[in-house]
């Protein structure tokens, strides 16, 4: 595997395959990866004659410092675990080499990002699109890969990307989960042991929340995920949003052209968990 620091130096290497139209895969991640990104990379190496990585814990992105402080950063063992399965560039760039100045742009996701991370995360939005852009300027990938894991990011991204007509078919992966539902996380090791054993209670709420739908309204769905969550005491529950698949708002009839996703934060010893489910 080609591990790069520098912009200059992948860019470098990328002339060849660009050159001789060389199918790229790409998954930016923020590392202490775990299999649900290796799902991603694997899918990439499948498709795709070159696959690279990005490792880069974007700063802009958090709106909460003590988050970005304690996010975890082992990047010996990532580098292991992308050669272990074949990875072929690895980029994994400074703050300083990826914003040599204050980045100034803006992006306007409109009704997109007026909910849920966006509501609750002022500017995270904004964060990932200069990031995931400025990679896409660089890498020039074929192919970009994105966990359902975090929905309404994906969501946003294949709006970017339809918007500014950037070049690259996105491809959406489904969650990968531990044996007991609970869904890989970088943040889940941050869990002490006792948290790590209930947090496996969210995915189980939503799972049974599917069989609600078919008799019983999109409110009572809302209660029944809302209940069932402040049942366990060491659970903080951010938002239970009930929403339209395509447009990410809040729906209030199963009907509907889109299907509807119920989207989830719960907060767990000082860890904030992210799920979703499709009804
Ligand atoms: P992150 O490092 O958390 O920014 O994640 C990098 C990519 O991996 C994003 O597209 C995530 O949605 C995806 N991802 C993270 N966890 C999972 C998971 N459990 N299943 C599927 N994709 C995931």
């Amino acid at each position: 595997m080609r591990l790069f620091r520098l912009k200059s130096e992948l860019e470098q290497f990328l002339q060849n395959a660009w050159k001789q139209d060389i199918s790229i895969g790409f998954v930016p991640t923020m590392g202490a990866l775990h299999e649900g990104h290796l799902t991603l990379f694997r899918r990439s190496l499948q498709e795709n004659r070159l696959t690279v990585g990005s490792i880069f814990v974007n700063p802009i992105q958090f709106n909460n410092s003590t988050d970005l402080e304690k996010y975890p950063v082992v990047p010996e063992k990532d580098i292991a675990l992308l050669e272990s399965i074949g990875v072929d560039v690895l980029f994994m760039p400074t703050a300083e080499e990826m914003y040599p100045e204050p980045p100034k742009e803006h992006y306007d996701f409109g009704a997109l990002e007026s909910v849920m991370e966006g509501k609750q995360r002022p500017g995270h939005f904004n964060g990932v699109a200069v990031v995931v852009n400025r990679l896409f300027e660089l890498v020039k990938p074929t192919r970009a890969y994105f966990g359902m894991k975090d929905f309404q990011q994906l969501t946003i991204i294949q709006d970017l990307v339809s918007k500014y007509k950037i070049p690259v078919e996105i491809v959406p992966c489904a969650i990968v989960r531990e044996s007991d539902g609970l869904a890989l996380s970088s943040r889940n090791m941050r869990l002490s042991q006792q948290a790590r054993q209930i947090a496996p209670k969210i995915y189980d709420t939503l799972r049974r929340s599917l069989a609600l739908k078919g008799d019983d309204s999109v409110a009572n769905v809302q209660k029944f995920v809302e209940h069932q969550l402040a049942l366990e005491p060491a659970f903080e529950l951010e938002y239970f949003e009930l929403v339209d698949s395509k447009t990410l708002q809040p729906v209030t009839l199963w009907s509907g052209k889109a299907g509807v996703v119920g989207c989830v934060v719960v907060w767990l010893d000082g860890v904030r968990l992210i799920d979703n489910i499709q009804y």
